[in-house]
Order: structure tokens, then sequence, then C-alpha cells
């Protein structure tokens, strides 16, 4: 890894160069934080079961036509992706509610939504990434209307598609948090889905017994974590044959 340059590490990702101008190398870390930061913690395996899941989602985003950063998966914790200029937003996008959306408004966790919320928030995390909306986004310049057009046009379809692929799979998607970016082709500005979609990023909740199958086995001190992510990889057709002593194995390319 030291071959390559570093260009940032995150919570979850460490970003390196690409072997190709325009290119970067995303490194999925086991690390895993919560609330801001304030709690830590390593869940073994999660790298490369999110690289591999994250992996999964963007290919087939990609073919219903949502344009994505992702070019391919280099090995068990990396992916090459296009470089792009991140859009400063956390979109997120609810069915149920759950979470900061139940706190804030005393909405009871698991009451389904007569219609999809989608919210912003700025990515800003000495502020705490405070929720804005479109006013702000416009009045700040952090998108133009009509890259907000194209986010909520794709936001929207990423929701209904996820939703009917985890659905087929016994398992409802909650929730769900996602970023993009502008990717520059020469003379041409495209915005595409960046990032990554994990169960870091989403809720998962198992369709018939509503157990959690994401980060909020973490953030919550459920237990069986790391079984969880597992699970999710097991349900999509991605766990190793040989189950999770191959993930653990990953330890020697870390
Ligand atoms: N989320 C995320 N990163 C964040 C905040 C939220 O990936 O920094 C995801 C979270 O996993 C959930 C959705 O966005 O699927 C909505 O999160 P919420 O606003 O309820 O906040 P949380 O309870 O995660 O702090």
């Amino acid at each position: 890894m030291n071959r390559r340059k570093q260009i940032y590490e995150g919570k979850a990702k460490v970003l390196f160069q690409g072997p190709e101008p325009g290119t970067i190398v995303q490194y999925f870390k086991d690390d895993a934080t919560a609330f801001n930061n304030k709690k830590k913690g390593t869940i073994t395996g999660k790298g490369v079961l999110n690289n591999r899941i994250s992996e999964l989602l963007m290919v087939r985003l990609g073919e219903i036509g949502i344009p994505t950063h992702f070019i391919k998966r280099l090995n068990m914790r990396e992916q090459l992706v296009r470089e792009v200029e991140i859009i400063p937003l956390e979109v997120v996008v609810r069915n149920v509610a759950a979470g900061t959306l139940s706190q804030r408004l005393g909405i009871e966790e698991g009451t389904m939504l007569p219609r999809s919320i989608l919210e912003y928030y700025l990515k800003n995390d000495s502020l705490g990434d405070p929720m804005v909306s479109e006013e702000h986004i416009s009045c700040f310049s952090w998108a133009t209307h009509q890259e907000l057009d194209e986010i909520v046009n794709m936001a929207l379809r990423i929701n209904d598609f996820l939703s009917g692929l985890f659905l087929g799979i016994g398992i409802r998607l909650v929730d769900f948090k996602i970023e993009f970016g502008r990717w520059y082709n020469g003379d041409d500005m495209r915005v595409v889905l960046a990032d990554e979609i994990s169960p870091d990023s989403c809720r998962l909740w198992d369709l018939k017994t509503n157990e959690k199958m994401d980060k909020d086995r973490f953030r919550r001190d459920l237990g069986k974590v790391e079984e969880a992510y597992q699970e999710v990889a097991r349900r999509l057709g991605i766990l190793p044959e040989s189950g999770p002593s191959d993930i653990q194995g990953t330890k020697a390319i870390q």
C-alpha cells in the first residue's frame, strides 16, 4: 500500500491515487464509527463485505442506467473508482421511520411512511452534519438547481430499485444515505453516484422478524454485528463458498 499516494483517510475508507489519471482506489477498512465519531470500534471482515456489497449494488444500479463512480473491484478490500468532486451533501432516503427521524419528530420506529422522504445533510463533521434544505443548498451553491433535480431523480430511482432488490431477499430497506459527485470528462460534467452503499450506510431489517442487519447493531450494542453483515452478503449471493473463515483470511492484505 505504500507505493501509492494516500489522498484521504475517512472513517471507514482510505482513498489512494489510482493507476490512471482520474482514477482512485477505495480501500475498505474494518473500522466503524457512530454518533459523529464519539463511538469507535472494529467490525471484523466488514471492509471485505462492504467492498463486495457496494460493488454488487453499484453494478446493478449501473445496469438500470444510474451513472456511478464504480469502475471495478481490484481485490478483497479495494475497488477502482472514477475521481469525482464530491458534492458536500449526504442524501438520505427513508421508507420507514427510524433513527433521527423517530428521535426528532417522535414518530415510532418502524412506522411505514406513506411516501418516501428525502433529506439532505451538509457533509461537515465539525458541525455534526446538520440537516439543510434545498434553499440552503442553492443559496450557498453546494449544488445547482439542475444538479439537485438530477440528484432527486436518481435518489428516488435508486430507492425503488434497491427496495425491490432487498425485498427479493427478505430484507426491508428502511432508509439509506448516498453521496454524489461531479465527474469531469473532458468538457463534459456528469453527476454520478459515489462513495458506497453498504450496511454501514443503510438500515436493513429482516422482513419476517424485523431484526436489524446493519450498523445499528454496532451503534446500539446489539451484538452479532459481523454475523449481520455476513447474512446480508449471503442473501445477496456474494459470501465466499467457504463462509466467514475466508473473510477473516483477508487480514493478509491489510
Ligand atoms: N447515515 C450514514 N451516515 C451518516 C448518517 C446517516 O450512512 O453520517 C445513514 C444511516 O445508516 C441510516 C440513514 O443514513 O441508514 C439515516 O440515518 P439517520 O438520519 O437516522 O441518522 P443515524 O441514526 O444513523 O445517526
